[in-house]
């Protein structure tokens, strides 16, 4: 007896540990009562990291917040064997074959919390496994784009068995929302990219026990920082005959925003088996792209090229740029039903938690040094070999980095 859409009519779990360091910051009392996610990325996380909350401890302070109300609780699923296989910076503890692992470690002890009675009035939301299937259509050879640790995922199909067994065993319990998570328009939005996308996530969601029916939505721009709604241009417009894809920005993608790519995405999903109820997510932590320098109205009709840049609010160098973005802003605040066919608008990353370090950084974590997180590396495929665009001077992934979160609050669209 699930609920059509697990956000509506409810309040979000507040996590304490985030909201304490957003609250000590200059500000961030203006923030810190948001939900956001809760990422397990880690097997230790379930225990709890150096005395920190363990799955339990949230869950326990999610009832106590709950009341007598409806609440939902995000956790962010993110461990895969060989995970991050296009980038360096959240490479995890299991490497490519530890799939075993994965199953018996991570997912069956967590699956078996969540299945506890004691927690059955939560409505829990996990987020499965951000940035990884899609790695596997586009990351891969014969592409320019490839990586080697990409081909081997691909070539081993840890990922697939991963999300199925996570979206299995999760989803035993009738209060457990999942959706999987979907890259963005700027990474999916492609024809290319698009189709054989959504065919990957329904060959995981149909591997290792788990059925379309384990699926109760999908999450778009996760940590990501791609627009929710470009207003000043659309994808049909065009200037003196030639259409906005193919300016520079767009180059030949199919959407422009967020919005646009999730229910296109959403629609996609369904004809090709997906329950027609699926409900869609947006990350809007980071793309609310506010500031002095957010676009008044439409760019100069000159060429497609001025117009598209004068007008756009995503001020990225290239919509492929994803480490601590330069200039990005909050986006909207959390909320349920906010568009056709989206359960919501969620800060699934928390606001102020790096995206990766600028420099290399000894840890016991599996985090490498990813050049997209310096501010000085001129690119690869991957972003069209445009600048980083990356905040100097970020701690690893996932640690707090004061003045990104500075910059968000700065920037924020609404502002704040
Ligand atoms: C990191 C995780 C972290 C998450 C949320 C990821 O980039 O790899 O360790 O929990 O971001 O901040």
């Amino acid at each position: 007896t699930r609920v059509d859409n697990p956000y509506a009519g409810a309040k979000g779990y507040v996590n304490p540990e985030w909201s304490a360091k957003a609250a000590a910051e200059p500000g961030g009392s203006r923030i810190a009562n948001q939900p956001t996610g809760v990422w397990l990325d880690r097997i230790a996380a379930i225990n709890g990291v150096n005395g920190g909350m363990g799955l339990r401890d949230h869950l326990d302070e999610a009832l106590r917040q709950k009341g007598s109300g409806e609440l939902y609780i995000q956790l962010v699923i993110y461990n895969l064997p060989g995970r991050d296989c296009a980038a360096l910076a959240s490479n995890g503890e299991l490497g490519p074959t530890e799939i075993d692992k994965y199953k018996t470690q991570y997912i069956d002890p967590i699956a078996a919390i969540l299945a506890d009675s004691k927690y059955s009035s939560l409505r829990i939301v996990p987020v499965i496994e951000i940035d990884s299937l899609p790695n596997l259509v586009t990351n891969v050879s014969p592409r320019a784009t490839a990586t080697p640790n990409c081909d081997v995922m691909k070539a081993n199909g840890n990922y697939q068995k991963g999300v199925g067994y996570a979206l299995n065993k999760l989803g035993d319990a009738p209060n457990v929302y999942n959706y999987i998570d979907a890259g963005h328009h700027g990474w999916l939005g492609w024809d290319d990219n698009f189709g054989p996308s959504a065919e990957m996530f329904k060959t995981a969601a149909t591997t290792e026990g788990a059925t379309v029916n384990d699926v109760h939505g999908f999450i778009v721009n996760t940590a990501n920082y791609s627009a929710l709604k470009e207003e000043n241009f659309t994808i049909n417009d065009s200037v003196n005959g030639t259409s906005v894809r193919q300016s520079k920005w767009v180059d030949w993608n199919r959407y422009t925003d967020e919005l646009s790519y999730a229910q296109a995405m959403r629609q996609k999903l369904v004809s090709i088996g997906f329950d027609s109820n699926l409900g869609m997510l947006i990350d809007t932590s980071r793309n609310g792209w506010g500031g002095s320098a957010r676009p008044t109205g439409p760019g100069a009709t000159t060429n497609v090229d001025t117009y598209v840049d004068g007008g756009r609010y995503d001020r990225r160098l290239n919509t492929g740029n994803w480490c601590n973005q330069s200039g990005a802003g909050l986006g909207e605040r959390p909320r349920a039903n906010p568009a056709a066919g989206i359960d919501a608008y969620v800060w699934m990353k928390p606001p102020g938690e790096s995206d990766g370090a600028s420099k290399a950084i000894d840890n016991d974590e599996g985090k490498g040094f990813d050049r997209m997180c310096d501010p000085t590396y001129t690119g690869n495929p991957r972003n069209n070999n445009n600048l980083s665009g990356a905040l100097p001077n970020a701690p690893l992934s996932g640690h707090w980095f004061s003045a990104q979160f500075q910059e968000l609050m700065k920037n924020a669209y609404p502002p704040l």
